[in-house]
Parts: C-alpha cells; structure tokens; sequence
C-alpha cells in the first residue's frame, strides 16, 4: 500500500470543459509537487501522443505548459537560450510572456482537448517568449517554425483561447458540426 499522492489527478479535459476557457494564475512556488504534476502530463502527452500540453488541458488552472516538438522542427529556431532543464525536444514554460513578429500566416492546427477538429489558424511566424522553468529560472527563446507555432497555441490556453476562436472562415464552416457535436455530448 502506497500512501495517497499529494498531486491532484492529472488527465485530459475535452472541449466544452469549464476549465478550458478560464485565465489561469501565474506559478509562484517551485515545489516538488509542481514538478510531480510536469511529470504526469509529459506522460499524459505521450499517451495522446501530443507534441503540446497546457495545464488547464488536464484541469489544473495555472499558467505552465510543456512542448515535445520533434527536433528538426526546433532546428528552425532561434534559440538564445534554452531552458538548462531541457531534455532534448522536451520543454518546460512557465508564465510565458510573448512578444510577436511578423504578419500572420495560416497554418493547419489540432488540439488534444479538440478531438477531430483540425483547421487554419491565423498567427505571427516568429515567437519572442520569456519564461521559467520548473525550477524557477528564467530563459528567452526566440522561434520560428513549427516551435513558434505551438508556443502560441499553448500560451493561448493559458488565458482560455482556443483555436477554434482563431480558425479562418472556411475553417470554421468546415467544423462547425463538430464543435456542435463535442458542445453536446
Ligand atoms: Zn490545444
């Protein structure tokens, strides 16, 4: 018998969850247990075989998100400095602040909280971020690419936007049963 774990369940919402569209906190303390949570949605990721996962996509309001973005993907970045915790293709942001450049493009995205629904979506090309890692440390990364993309995306979530709310018309006609059919299930 182990004794009951202090980390709350982590496990995928799906849209309409409540938790999905509520502005999430800032972290501010480093703990074990934080990094306790990190590691169950690495593993939930995984299991979804996601290349992102927010926090309020497991239910957990707080403004932490993890990328496994494959690694030529990464190479299109220009990182200044990487997270020194990063295990290759495996990041940690926490109280990411964006800064955009670029005029937006599209480019076809999906979600784990959306299932089924895939569509263009309007985004600057080029992502200037600063956050902090699961110890507290701060890093700035500057992407492109495939990277720069997903940061957007995720960071979105943390202040409970989904792609659904950027997708382009055609898009939006394209899912509109589908997102009709998750609203009432
Ligand atoms: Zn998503």
């Amino acid at each position: 018998m182990s004794s009951p774990s202090p980390v709350p369940p982590v496990q995928l919402h799906i849209y309409p969850a409540k938790v999905l569209r509520q502005k999430a906190k800032p972290i501010d303390k480093f703990t074990d247990e934080l990094r306790q949570v990190i590691a169950r949605m690495f593993e939930v990721m995984d299991v979804e075989e996601g290349i992102g996962l927010a926090a309020p996509q497991v239910g957990i309001s707080l403004r932490l998100f993890i990328l496994d973005v494959p690694e030529n993907a990464k190479r299109g970045s220009l990182a200044t400095s990487i997270p020194p915790s990063a295990s290759p293709g495996r990041m940690v942001f926490i109280n990411p602040v964006l800064r955009f450049e670029g005029p937006v493009e599209p480019m076809d995205e999906g979600c784990l909280s959306l299932p089924e629904i895939t569509g263009e979506v309007l985004r600057p090309p080029i992502v200037h971020v600063t956050a902090l890692d699961e110890f507290g440390k701060p890093f700035t990364l500057t992407a492109g690419g495939l990277l720069s993309r997903c940061i957007q995306h995720e960071t979105d979530h943390l202040d409970g936007v989904l792609i659904i709310d950027k997708m382009t018309q055609p898009s939006r006609v394209k899912n509109r049963i589908a997102v009709k059919k998750l609203e009432n299930d």
